[in-house]
């Protein structure tokens, strides 16, 4: 009855849209042509007026296991039933533990200890917190530097934000934390474009890192934050040997490794994470989304043992780590998260990347030629077109193949920038992958 009782006044009322102020969105124009999605199911979402969008982007890179899934409903309504909320400071329920355990089996070689938080950016302040506090509990207080990357993104907090080189940011909010250093970004179309795969070109962009090493001397630097593909500034991929050398120098110097994993855990690159595929090991693993499928806002962040090691030396009685959230390891989001890695498991849904990567790729990189259509780049399920921005209108243009996709193709896209970013649940098949890529074709055939 809730359920009817709001879906058809959101429907009967459309103008009842003024009072939320919606994240990451022009306001004004979205409400003049909504797009709200009522209900969703597999590969589908169904709008309030009926359609049927297939979804490209799982929901926000977060239902890798599609949409609808029985046994996380089932988990999380039994669980507010039985136990809807209990502190995890002092305190505890079963389920945190369990799910960490769980998560460690999956996890690189060596994190084993596992942090709870709510978002992909409550996972990047806690790492970066974790790794200026293990400096300090080794008495090297002196370490507090963070290096993060160019056009990277690490979440809206102003930890993420200080890290993350989105220029947007540096505009709104201003400088951020200090002590903050960036290595240069790695796209490179003129060298890597309609590349397959990892780009070719770049590695020596991993140098940036010494440099900074020379400007700042190690003793200042604590970690370095860095998400191994980038999503939001438009799929960024790492050039071959690149994350390797990053982590040898982080190594020669006694840096701690982050990497970002918000959007790339839990199988969207053929492996749990996409550590595991480049076959580098990072000292911390920031986490979120996949890992509850989306459904119950959860995040998770990885941590080495030695890194946990270092605040276990001080007497028992005192709290290790400062930090925490009322929601940590809430039994909602533990039961969602437990439900989530049964599916995967069942269905060896992190193998799925893999089998489906050349199928993906040879359609994605089909659509070179279109009119406009400047880079495609791939890895795992994810894809990236990128467009020739208008003159003096950056982003129009891939937003008009979005709107145009929602509205007329019935499919759901993502555009950052001029570049439309995919990244399906990772249940579809290749009957899906030819729909996706023939829908895009004429949306992006149709846009001037
Ligand atoms: N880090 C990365 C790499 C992300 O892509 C995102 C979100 O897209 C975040 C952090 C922030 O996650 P959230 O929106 O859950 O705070």
């Amino acid at each position: 009855r809730f359920h009817q009782h709001y879906q058809s006044q959101a429907t009967q009322h459309p103008e009842q849209m003024d009072a939320f102020w919606m994240p990451f969105s022009a306001n004004r124009q979205f409400k003049q042509k909504p797009r709200l999605l009522a209900s969703a199911e597999g590969m589908y979402y169904k709008t309030t007026d009926g359609r049927e969008i297939l979804d490209g982007t799982g929901g926000l890179w977060c239902c890798n296991a599609g949409h609808g899934r029985r046994r996380i409903i089932d988990a999380v309504q039994q669980q507010i039933a039985t136990l809807d909320f209990a502190p995890t400071f002092q305190m505890g329920h079963p389920l945190p533990f369990i799910l960490a355990e769980r998560l460690a089996e999956i996890a690189p070689a060596g994190l084993n200890k596992v942090f709870f938080t709510n978002s992909g950016s409550e996972s990047v302040d806690t790492a970066l917190k974790i790794a200026i506090a293990y400096h300090r509990a080794r008495g090297e207080g002196q370490r507090t530097r963070l290096i993060g990357r160019e056009k990277g993104y690490h979440g809206v907090g102003f930890g993420g934000i200080s890290v993350g080189g989105l220029p947007n940011n540096r505009k709104w909010y201003g400088p951020g934390l200090p002590g903050v250093d960036h290595l240069r970004h790695t796209l490179d179309i003129g060298r890597n474009g309609f590349n397959r795969g990892l780009p070719q070109h770049g590695l020596e962009l991993a140098e940036d890192l010494e440099r900074l090493v020379a400007l700042h001397d190690a003793s200042t630097i604590a970690a370095v934050i860095i998400e191994p593909i980038s999503g939001s500034a438009g799929v960024i991929l790492p050039p071959e040997g690149y994350l390797k050398r990053i982590r040898e120098i982080c190594d020669k110097y006694g840096i701690l490794l982050i990497f970002d994993e918000v959007i790339t855990g839990y199988g969207r690159v053929g492996k749990a994470f996409a550590a595991q595929r480049f076959g580098v090991t990072p000292d911390l693993i920031t986490t979120a989304k996949g890992l509850s499928n989306g459904s119950v806002p959860m995040g998770a962040v990885f941590v080495r043992d030695r890194v946990h090691e270092a605040f276990m030396s001080g007497p028992e009685h005192m709290i290790d780590l400062f930090h925490g959230y009322t929601y940590s390891g809430h039994p909602l989001a533990c039961a969602a998260a437990l439900a989530t890695l049964d599916i995967y498991a069942e269905e060896n849904l992190f193998e799925k990347a893999i089998e489906l990567e050349s199928y993906w790729e040879d359609g994605l990189h089909a659509l070179k030629g279109l009119p406009n259509v400047v880079d495609i780049r791939n890895f795992g399920l994810i894809g990236a077109i990128e467009l020739a921005s208008r003159q003096g209108q950056p982003g129009s243009r891939a937003y008009d193949v979005f709107s145009n996709c929602f509205h007329e193709k019935d499919a759901l896209i993502r555009v950052t920038g001029d570049v439309i970013a995919l990244s399906p649940p990772l249940i579809l098949e290749k009957q899906h992958i030819d729909a996706l890529f023939s829908r895009i074709a004429d949306a992006i055939r149709e846009t001037d």
